[in-house]
């Protein structure tokens, strides 16, 4: 078990994060909500720290454990999020995916809170504050082993769940708009004949749709001109996510070629059959394709291999690398582009 101090302190700034947005919510002032953001996400900054220091050992919060001068501690780089995430992995705590999205949202709407100047709206507010719950909740009642209710003010517990059932009724309230209004949800043929559901690349939702020419959000209110719009503005990879995840899926099922993607390296494209052309399901980018002259299966990669004819007179082709590498007919293989 934790030792308690530490751990009040931590529930001291969620207490705290709780009282911000309430007082966003009574004086209408969404300012608050910012307040009330960025200590929800000191609050999981904490947690995790402590968690490291009591489940591992507490030099494991700096970052460069070599160069610390034992007297000058409080001067020491502390780990960032991802160093926290994989060095409580080092000593045996894993924590959920699931959770670990839900802190790193948290993490980029504080940065972005921090570096630009952003206006939340009620709905947006309650959604990062609650999925903050859902992540503290977790830490504490799961990996601590402490019960939340044993930290908070009966009255804080109520309005916790008030915000908790704030972002439900917006959830529910999108809902009902998109069927009064019969538009439907905004999908994208990822696969041949297979529509997926696109999230919002702001906030995570799937309440997007298509409407009077636009995509329009019906959680944050964001707007986007078309998809590619949407997929430029996919910062926090709301939308990659859940692309990678439909290939993954068919990543070993054979019936896809997939090979690297030139544009941004991931190895998420793969050649659409009925299009004849590649398509990148991380940043959506097609590429033409170009069938490999000695064996005419599609490529990506094209290489230029050089051989003699049956004249002796030099000749090169495009070929895949499958052809580049095992082939012995080419004297001389180069890469094209
Ligand atoms: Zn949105
Ligand atoms: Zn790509
Ligand atoms: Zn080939």
């Amino acid at each position: 078990m934790l030792r308690l101090d530490l751990l009040e302190n931590a529930m001291d700034s969620f207490d705290e994060s709780i009282a911000y947005f309430i007082r966003a919510e009574d004086k209408g002032e969404s300012r608050y909500y910012k307040f009330s953001i960025l200590l929800i996400a000191h609050t999981t900054e904490l947690m995790l720290k402590e968690i490291l220091k009591e489940k591992g050992h507490y030099l494991l919060i700096y970052t460069d454990i070599d160069k610390i001068n034992s007297n000058r501690l409080s001067y020491a780089h502390t780990v960032n999020l991802e160093q926290s995430l994989n060095r409580l992995n080092l000593v045996g705590i894993s924590i959920p995916e699931y959770i670990v999205k839900k802190i790193r949202n948290l993490y980029n709407e504080r940065n972005k809170i921090q570096h630009f100047e952003i206006k939340l709206s009620e709905g947006e507010a309650s959604k990062i504050v609650s999925e903050g719950i859902v992540a503290i909740k977790y830490l504490l009642e799961e990996v601590v082993g402490n019960n939340l209710n044993d930290y908070l003010e009966e009255d804080l517990i109520e309005e916790m769940n008030k915000i908790q059932s704030l972002f439900n009724s917006y959830i529910q309230a999108a809902k009902d708009k998109i069927s009064d209004k019969n538009s439907s949800l905004l999908t994208y043929e990822l696969f041949p004949n297979r529509m997926i559901k696109l999230p919002c690349p702001s906030c995570g939702e799937k309440y997007i749709v298509k409407e009077e020419g636009v995509i329009k959000c019906y959680i944050c209110s964001n707007e986007f001109l078309n998809i590619k719009d949407c997929i430029e503005n996919d910062a926090h990879c709301y939308i990659s996510d859940v692309c990678e995840r439909e290939l993954n899926r068919r990543r070993n099922s054979g019936k896809y070629l997939i090979d690297y993607c030139k544009s941004c390296s991931t190895d998420n494209c793969y050649y659409n059959e009925n299009k004849d052309s590649w398509f990148c399901v991380t940043c959506f980018y097609n590429y033409e394709n170009t069938a490999c002259q000695n064996c005419g299966n599609p490529t990506l990669y094209k290489q230029v291999g050089f051989y003699y004819d049956f004249y002796q007179d030099m000749e090169s082709e495009f070929i895949c690398s499958d052809c580049a590498n095992q082939s012995t007919k080419y004297f001389e293989i180069r890469d094209w582009e």
